[in-house]
């Protein structure tokens, strides 16, 4: 197990079990993750006898950086991470008004085959732990030396494919002893699994439930979502419906716009009944072209028009503004490249 995913509970138990006191659990956390230590070396105020059992037991889990490349339009940054294992996971730093973001991803590939997505052509290879979720977060913020405030997970993988590990991070992205977070600062998205969706409003997290919809039919969604298959559009507005009475919490969903695919109005239309009862709010994202696939992002002007048709129906809406286009900015692009490098 990597050091970085124990709950502070879980650590105090471990260092009681090794005979030290239990407050040291509290010391070796904010190491962790309020200061982002990327070595046993540099906890200074734990003993070295103490450093070298634990690092016995448990990885320490940092991270190397592989390749970071820099937008020149944005300052978007996107960073390939090498982890333990040989496995290399993307994470997207992107500085807004309201402060820094950082995408991270919740799995090394992902198994749901959405047909726009550079994530999932070779399928899942594993999740990853609570610690390799964080540890995206406290490497950038540690590279970049600045404080990141908004986390969405909305990187390669599907974090309700890994459920029990989301549920642990976002438990210990808030704890007041790490980086603590608010839950109102943070995005999980999924594509849809209905069960999940239910569990985690179970939860009632205060964080934002982001739903890749894409299309208004099931018909039109299982010809870009394989997932659609399992879960119908209806089964998904009950669990949201489900989620807001729960939690409170607004749903948005993300509509992805492909060209001649999914932009016409009378699919905003669809789109705004769909949102309107759940007072949803809708995030579209011109698809970002992956060059394994031939979809193209809908023209400016379907893209007005479709906002147009939405806000007209009352609808909460916004463009999702474009980053990190020239840095391979979309899910899973950078690593596929350096993949195929000789
Ligand atoms: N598996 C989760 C989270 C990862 S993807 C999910 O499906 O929500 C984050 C968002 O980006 C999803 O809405 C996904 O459908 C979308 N996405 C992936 N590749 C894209 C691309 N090339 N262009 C536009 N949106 C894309």
């Amino acid at each position: 197990m990597d050091l970085r995913s124990l709950s502070i509970e879980e650590l105090k138990n471990e260092l009681v079990s090794m005979g030290e006191k239990p407050f040291r659990a509290k010391q070796i956390y904010e190491w962790l993750h309020k200061k982002c230590a990327h070595s046993y070396d540099e906890m200074t105020n734990i003993s070295l006898d103490l450093r070298k059992k634990l690092s016995e037991k448990f990885e320490f889990g940092a991270f190397e950086i592989v390749r970071m490349q820099e937008s020149k339009i944005d300052g978007t940054r996107k960073y390939l991470f090498g982890l333990g294992d040989g496995n290399m996971i993307e994470s997207v730093f992107m500085r807004y008004h309201h402060g820094n973001s950082v995408c991270i991803s919740s799995q090394v590939g992902c198994r749901m085959g959405c047909k726009f997505c550079a994530s999932t052509i070779d399928g899942l290879v594993r999740s990853l732990t609570p610690g390799e979720m964080l540890g995206q977060i406290y490497e950038i913020q540690r590279h970049t030396g600045e404080r990141v405030s908004n986390v969405v997970v909305m990187g390669s993988g599907e974090p309700m494919d890994n459920f029990d590990n989301i549920v642990k991070f976002i438990g210990m992205l808030t704890d007041e002893n790490g980086l603590n977070i608010s839950q109102r600062n943070l995005t999980v998205s999924t594509c849809g699994l209905v069960d999940r969706i239910r569990e985690l409003a179970d939860k009632e997290f205060q964080i934002t439930l982001a739903i890749s919809l894409h299309a208004t039919t099931d018909e039109k969604r299982r010809e870009l979502m394989p997932i659609a298959n399992r879960y119908s559009i209806k089964e998904i507005m009950d669990a949201c419906s489900y989620y807001f009475d729960k939690t409170g919490r607004r749903i948005t969903f993300e509509y992805s716009l492909v060209s001649g695919v999914n932009d016409s109005e009378e699919e905003a239309l669809k789109l705004s009944k769909l949102a309107g009862p759940l007072h949803a709010h809708i995030n579209l994202i011109p698809v970002n072209p992956i060059k394994e696939r031939d979809f193209e992002p809908s023209k400016d002007r379907k893209i007005a028009a479709f906002q147009n048709k939405l806000e007209k129906n009352g609808i909460n809406v916004t463009i999702r503004r474009e980053m990190g286009r020239d840095i391979d900015g979309a899910c899973g692009q950078l690593r596929r490249k350096v993949l195929q490098e000789p």
